[in-house]
């Protein structure tokens, strides 16, 4: 099955006891007995519920994964992944990280004895030499937010695979339409379903696959242990979301080229950060592991001057200055004074977050507007 079909029909069946298409939302939280013990596959709904299942089918499905687990949000899916580590354990991680990733890592789990390297993983030998006897995985996150450096996966599999180390992929950013991290060799791939799996800003929801039954089991172990799901409500929402995944990313894709053309023409742009462009450095490693760009773009401006960025986004018309990204509409965000203010200049000013960085998650709104948006703003400064 091709990934079109499996966008709306992977792992999937009719409702069993009416013929629904779409699977009701289970509201409840129990299921009838008819004696200790005999049930229909459902017991308690922290363990599962029907909404849910169709929902973590859909998403291995499309992650090329025999097994998925859904979270209330993508931090909770982290959070069961590093639930896996004990203290004394090392992760080594991409430096240019998302910051509630680097928040968990750093300020919940240092706590219990965890210790975390931050690592510029462009070139893939740079693991090699933080990996001792105590690291147990490897975090991935490509392309990174918000300098959209690609990792490569394949390499990061092999030095994983040689040292016997988890390799864990957020794939948040690219979504299966444009790459399957465990086809090239990752153990777990992360989502933030939040972003561009339910695609309509109206959901806050985590999901894991994996392909290896024990590590499926550990993880639904500690899933069920722990309780982070994700309710019946939300999962429907998400599952309705992934049918129109392949579509909304095509346009996502062709948004983004349009817009980051635009802009890396502009004469008061400075840089344009897109892996579609040749002239990106990973750009050869984006071309063979992704199937096509993406619709996440980050730029600076001529002088890179903090008023002016902040300028464009307030004057933005059509493109939203908010946090999260991956829904339809086009969103805008400042990382300095968002996402990374809690971070010294000198270390975000390091791996390129500049007063004059603006991300954009470019929706799927028609191309022109947005390029005009875009040109008022940027004709303010
Ligand atoms: C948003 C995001 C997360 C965290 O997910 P939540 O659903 O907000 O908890 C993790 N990684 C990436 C890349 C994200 O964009």
């Amino acid at each position: 099955m091709k990934f079109n079909t499996k966008a709306i029909h992977g792992k999937q069946e009719h409702d069993p006891s009416t013929g629904a298409v779409m699977p009701p939302i289970y509201q409840t939280s129990t299921y009838a007995q008819t004696s200790p013990g005999a049930h229909k596959g459902y017991e308690y709904s922290r363990s599962s519920n029907p909404t849910r299942t169709a929902l973590e089918n859909a998403i291995a499905s499309i992650e090329n994964g025999e097994f998925g687990l859904a979270f209330g949000s993508g931090l909770a899916a982290i959070d069961c992944v590093l639930k896996l580590l004990k203290p004394g354990d090392e992760v080594i991680s991409t430096n240019d990280l998302y910051g509630g990733t680097y928040r968990i890592f750093t300020r919940v789990f240092e706590q219990y004895g965890i210790k975390f390297h931050f690592v510029g993983m462009e070139n893939a030998d740079n693991i090699e030499n933080f990996v001792n006897e105590n690291t147990k995985m490897v975090w991935v996150e490509t392309p990174t937010n918000p300098m959209m450096n690609i990792i490569d996966i394949k390499k990061s599999a092999e030095v994983s695979k040689k040292h016997n180390l988890l390799l864990v992929v957020d794939n948040t950013f690219a979504t299966p339409y444009l790459q399957n991290p465990l086809d090239l060799g990752a153990d777990i791939v992360m989502h933030s379903a939040t972003k561009y799996l339910g695609g309509h800003s109206d959901v806050v929801m985590g999901a894991l696959v994996v392909n290896d039954k024990d590590l499926a089991d550990r993880l639904y172990f500690i899933q069920n242990s722990c309780g982070a799901i994700c309710g019946p409500m939300d999962s429907f929402l998400v599952l309705r979301g992934i049918k129109t995944l392949h579509v909304r990313m095509q346009r996502h894709c062709e948004n983004g080229r349009a817009v980051a053309e635009f802009l890396a023409s502009h004469p008061k742009v400075e840089k344009v950060y897109w892996p579609g462009f040749e002239t990106h450095p990973n750009h050869e490693i984006a071309k063979e592991q992704m199937r096509d760009f993406g619709g996440m773009i980050s730029f600076t401006t001529v002088g890179d001057n903090l008023e002016n960025a902040l300028k464009i986004v307030e004057n933005l018309k059509i493109i939203t200055l908010a946090e999260s990204l991956g829904g339809v509409e086009s969103l805008v965000g400042h990382p300095v004074s968002m996402t990374h203010a809690s971070i010294p200049k000198e270390e975000r000013e390091k791996i390129g977050v500049v007063d004059s960085l603006i991300r954009l998650s470019v929706g799927i709104e028609d191309k022109d507007d947005l390029i005009e948006d875009l040109k008022n703003a940027l004709e303010l400064i």
